[in-house]
């Protein structure tokens, strides 16, 4: 029996279907069901009042067969293998689909980041990095920000790698802060390209801006910065929502205004409250009066429980995983369209690739020039996805994923296997 909330068979499911579209014989693409390594940690910190505390890690490399591994690193409670395991597979497919000469690879710690002093945090980072680091590099595998990590954290793994090698390496991880060569756009990355496949998708199907009401599930690097461009490019942002709940207003909220009190509140939007909004749940949320539905936060958000109470006609997937298997067909059925993760949140991995090739050249650029090549890539890989929507009849997933694994079943066929 597949367990509907197993990332990683969803994802098989999803690979098999999309494999027999292309017609592809088992061999093609069976390399693509078994990572290419897995790596469990154990990781003592020692904590501020002196206990020592283990905390369980992981880096899954699952494909280097277009290029190095890459994909984030997320420290989250709830975090296990299956679930890494699925994002790194995620990770070799969304690099396929942008065409960026990456395999994919995810990192995780099973931590509550919130209840652990700066001090643990950096220790528990510091630790990690040392642990993963036969296993990472510029040429081998590069982390990159996720869930609950960020440039700091990723400050923390780039010194941790250089003092073990002795000299500064800038091109073992992505999203770090630009005084240690990080790249100007990075932070904005994956909001900007979600803000740009959501602007394709409503061109393609003919829905106008002023009849175009959007709910942004999250407030974190991915929600708040897609809720911010999407109402700077003049859309109406009728709902967002953090860990507090969701704030709701069918006129359209001050996303400025929002913002500046998330900042404001340690971000969190607890307490927020404004004419005409309405405090309502993570769930009514999802299932809220708006054309597009964009969610920003975790996996396995969207499930065949709450599907068919979906009022949107575009989800837009901004998180990793937030549609279940289960839910994609009610929603596939009622005739949704949803642009897949490995589609829609692949901005991020863009500008990452683009920082790494700077500092891999031990070079610098403009951040027009980052945008400009960002929008790029989108909208190419939106307009390829497409034309496969087109052709075969497929939903947008499978399109995608359609696309990646012709792509990746290419390029193991002419590797070939060693020995
Ligand atoms: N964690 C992000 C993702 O899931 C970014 C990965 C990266 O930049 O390597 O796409």
């Amino acid at each position: 029996m597949v367990d509907k909330y197993n990332p990683y068979e969803n994802m098989l499911q999803v690979l098999e279907l999309a494999a027999q579209k292309l017609g592809l014989k088992r061999n093609d693409y069976e390399s693509l069901k078994y990572p290419e390594r897995e790596l469990k940690v154990a990781i003592p910190v020692k904590m501020d009042n002196g206990d020592l505390r283990f905390f369980e890690g992981y880096r899954v490399q699952h494909s280097s067969d277009r290029g190095p591994c890459k994909g984030g690193i997320r420290y989250h409670e709830e975090v296990d293998i299956d679930e890494v395991k699925a994002l790194a597979a995620w990770m070799t497919f969304k690099c396929a689909v942008v065409n960026l000469p990456y395999g994919g690879a995810k990192g995780a710690v099973k931590v509550d980041p919130t209840k652990l002093s700066k001090g643990e945090l950096e220790r528990l980072t510091r630790r990690f990095t040392t642990s993963i680091l036969p296993i990472i590099g510029p040429e081998k595998d590069i982390p990159a920000p996720d869930v609950n990590t960020n440039a700091e954290i990723m400050g923390w793994i780039m010194d941790t790698y250089s003092m073990l090698h002795g000299y500064a390496i800038p091109g073992v991880v992505t999203g770090k802060s630009i005084e240690i060569g990080g790249s100007l756009g990075r932070a904005e990355a994956t909001g900007r390209g979600v803000s740009i496949v959501t602007g394709e998708i409503l061109k393609h199907l003919n829905i106008s801006k002023e009849n175009t009401r959007i709910a942004v599930q999250g407030m974190g690097n991915v929600g708040g910065v897609t809720a911010k461009l999407l109402y700077e490019l003049g859309y109406r942002i009728v709902g967002v929502s953090d860990i507090s709940g969701a704030y709701y207003n069918p006129a359209g909220l001050d996303i400025p205004a929002i913002q500046a009190y998330h900042a404001a509140s340690g971000n969190s939007l607890e307490g927020y409250t404004a004419v005409g909004v309405k405090k309502i749940s993570n769930e009514e949320l999802l299932t809220c009066d708006c054309d597009v539905l964009i969610p920003c936060a975790l996996q396995n958000q969207i499930t065949g429980e709450l599907a068919d109470s979906v009022k949107a006609k575009i989800i837009v997937e901004g998180a990793n995983g937030p549609t279940t298997v289960e839910a994609d067909e009610i929603l596939n059925e009622k005739g949704v369209t949803i642009l897949p993760d490995i589609l829609a949140n692949a901005g991020g991995v863009v500008v990452s690739y683009l920082e790494w090739v700077q500092n891999i050249q031990e070079l610098t650029w403009e951040e027009d020039q980052i945008n400009e090549t960002l929008k790029k890539v989108m909208i190419r890989s939106f307009g390829q996805v497409l034309d496969i929507v087109k052709e075969h009849h497929a939903s947008f997933r499978v399109a995608a994923y359609m696309l990646a694994i012709s792509k990746l079943a290419k390029a193991r066929n002419i590797r070939g296997v060693f020995p």
